[in-house]
């Protein structure tokens, strides 16, 4: 742990490999079953239009439904720009796969597998990264994303959970329940694939002990990792309306701070706390305007956790739920 404060995901990756590790973010052409047209939904009312791309993988031009050469081209253009930047900019020399834009197991177990068998080909990759949703995970989904650990390879998903309150699900139109986020991650436990659960802190009409109830539910768990946001309202989102009308607000940085130092405390001190903050481009979020950068808010908290003498797992409790 960080001189036992938390447990980084620099100091897992760096405990794991012996030195830094870099994540290849890429959009691989999936959609979202919750922005689908027949749902008569824009998606969750935080999500913009890139359903959390990197500016990087924007590129033009449509990705048609199977690998074809277009679908190639565009993956072979991401990885190139994101290895080229790591490189230049890390020295970076050990990569993982990052399948990061809406998500990554909305479509049919050949396509999957097809994507990911391409995406991997294109470099020396230690990880498949998966970002994806309860609803589009099954047991053949499972067992493929499983398959890859013969290779190798370490897998991880990413699920998103964002609040463990259905109420507040409904509200921000996750369309899933608390219930089905059990059932994918239990689902995912059982292939043995690592899994890190994504919350949002500040989702509208929840305080404190909302986001406490959501990470307790989270670390009764147990996850090998969890993920950390700020909300972030982007102009191209349906909350953004809401936040334009008075009607929603997002948490400034002295909120979020207790928010994620009330969340570490609850982890149990096993689970990596891979992320603290929300990252999106500054000129397309109405709001935040005004929170502070990623690396101060790490120093804010680190002085803040000494100051308190608290720690991950000092508020950790097995079996609440
Ligand atoms: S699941 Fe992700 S991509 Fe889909 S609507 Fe929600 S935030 Fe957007």
């Amino acid at each position: 742990m960080d001189k036992n404060l938390f447990y980084s995901y620099s100091q897992y990756l760096k405990q794991l490999y012996g030195r830094p590790a870099f994540r290849v973010g890429i959009d691989a052409g999936f959609s979202c079953p919750n922005r689908a047209d027949g749902r008569n939904s824009a998606g969750c009312s935080y999500c913009d239009a890139f359903g959390a791309r990197a500016m990087y993988q924007r590129t033009e031009g449509a990705i048609s439904d199977d690998v074809d050469e277009n679908l190639r081209e565009e993956i072979r253009l991401q990885t190139a720009t994101a290895v080229n930047f790591l490189k230049k900019r890390y020295k970076a020399e050990i990569f993982l796969l990052y399948l990061q834009a809406f998500s990554n197991t909305h479509a049919d177990l050949q396509h999957l597998r097809a994507v990911y068998d391409y995406s991997l080909s294109l470099g020396d990759y230690r990880e498949l990264i998966i970002s994806t949703r309860p609803d589009c995970i099954d047991r053949k989904k499972a067992e493929l994303l499983a398959s890859y650990k013969e290779r190798g390879l370490d897998v991880w998903v990413e699920l998103g959970l964002q609040s463990s309150n259905n109420e507040t699900l409904k509200r921000i139109d996750r369309g899933h329940s608390s219930e089905d986020f059990i059932r994918s991650y239990r689902l995912l436990k059982e292939y043995g694939i690592k899994t890190a659960v994504h919350l949002i802190f500040g989702l509208p009409g929840e305080g404190l002990s909302d986001i406490i109830s959501s990470c307790e539910f989270t670390a009764d768990l147990n996850p090998d990792g969890v993920k950390f946001h700020n909300l972030h309202i982007p102009y191209n989102s349906p909350l953004y309306e809401e936040y334009r009308r008075g009607l929603v607000d997002v948490p400034t940085t002295k909120e979020h701070l207790e928010y994620v130092i009330a969340g570490i405390e609850r982890m149990p001190e096993s689970t990596v706390i891979m992320r603290l903050t929300c990252d999106s481009q500054e000129n397309e979020r109405a709001a935040p305007k005004d929170f502070m950068k990623k690396t101060e808010f790490y120093n804010l908290l680190r002085t803040e956790m000494e100051m308190r003498n608290t720690f991950q797992g000092r508020l950790y409790k097995y079996n609440l739920i």
